[in-house]
């Protein structure tokens, strides 16, 4: 098989017009590249040898040389079904990728055209994907940890003008205080949820020095891990902390009470206070957490609107894996995302949901279960 200009590792950087101008075939032996890492060279999913088996054309197949299995390139993941052509998938995987805070449905369908189920199903599929297919290992150096308030939010009052024993409730100093539920005001709404988020801090530095403090300037975030939960409450925070980070490791957190074991436990912890600092004169902060919560709430009031309980865990995680490839390439990025798509396997929840086929249960993190 001749290599293709789009294909060379030199290529021009990949951009809509040029997926827009492939052809069907084009667009499967590009996502054949990105899935095998080679045009040529296929890993039969069946028994996992590396070989050049062959390639039905016609079929847009391969058979598999030694268990003579018959395969395409999305065989095995989410997408083995689906009815939307290779390039067409292809520019939804592109659109997914080039929008930092994520695309609607709504605006996808206007890229590849169809109906808004198409697009909206294919989106979760790739949430999906990206969450289950999350690096499990533990987190280890220094870790951020931090909570934040998503959905469920009050309606305002019918009433315009509030009594001053109301307006009191709201600290109006701190602009970060304005999305939380006012203290001891009850009941939360019941949608409302804490996305808390873990991550792991990067110590490359970038070989800038920063013109403040003289201190190298890191790279940020490499890793990233969310749960969703009820509260903040120390009993889930501290099963996270167990779960998801190394021992002896570094915990930076805010004040919050919930945190006050995490010395206890044996990490070292290193606290700011929220209000009074971003970064105490050590240098401690949490603005790498903080910048998942900017995303994320970029992603939920700018472009999707209402997520709701049951499915706030998968718009948490592809916000952190937008965070994680940040300063990647978008070719890159495809690779790791369509990678991700074929370790995936079938969907559960997303295969079959125009047809009735629904998520059960909420997949909320619970620390005493
Ligand atoms: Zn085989």
């Amino acid at each position: 098989m001749t290599a293709h200009f789009w294909l060379s590792s030199d290529a021009i950087t990949i951009t809509q017009e040029s997926i827009g101008a492939m052809t069907d075939e084009q667009a499967r032996l590009f996502l054949a590249e990105l899935r095998w890492g080679s045009a040529d060279q296929q890993i039969c999913p069946e028994c996992g040898v590396l070989d050049r088996h062959y390639h039905i054309r016609t079929r847009k197949q391969w058979r598999c040389k030694h268990c003579f299995h018959t395969f395409s390139v999305t065989s095995g993941t989410p997408f083995a079904d689906r009815k939307i052509g290779y390039r067409k998938l292809l520019l939804a995987l592109f659109a997914f990728v080039i929008n930092q805070k994520g695309i609607a449905a709504l605006a996808l369908r206007r890229i590849i055209g169809g109906q808004y189920r198409t697009s909206f199903t294919l989106l979760h599929k790739l949430r999906e994907a990206i969450m289950l297919t999350t690096c499990q290992d533990q987190l280890e150096g220094v870790v951020e940890i931090d909570g934040g308030h998503f959905s469920g939010r009050k309606r305002k009052g019918r009433k315009k003008k509030k009594t001053k024993k109301e307006n009191k409730q709201v600290p109006g100093k701190y602009a970060q205080h304005r999305n939380k539920a006012p203290q001891g005001a009850f009941p939360f709404h019941p949608n409302r949820r804490i996305i808390i988020a873990l991550r792991e801090i990067s110590q490359e530095t970038t070989g800038a020095i920063n013109k403040y403090n003289g201190k190298p300037i890191g790279k940020g975030a490499t890793r990233t891990v969310v749960a969703v939960c009820r509260s903040e409450n120390n009993v889930d925070v501290e099963a996270l902390i167990r779960k998801h980070v190394a021992t002896s490791s570094t915990i930076r957190t805010d004040e919050m009470p919930s945190y006050s074991n995490v010395k206890l436990m044996g990490y070292i912890h290193e606290v700011v206070n929220h209000s009074v600092e971003f970064s105490s004169d050590e240098g401690y902060n949490e603005n790498q957490a903080e910048s998942f919560f900017s995303r994320m709430r970029r992603a939920c009031i700018g472009i999707y609107h209402r997520i709701t309980p049951k499915y706030m865990l998968d718009y948490a995680t592809e916000t952190a894996w937008r965070e994680d490839v940040r300063r990647k390439d978008t070719k890159t990025q495809l690779t790791e995302l369509f990678s991700r798509i074929c370790r995936a396997g079938l969907s559960k929840d997303w295969k079959g949901y125009c047809h009735g086929n629904r998520r059960q249960v909420e997949l909320l993190f619970q620390g005493n279960a």
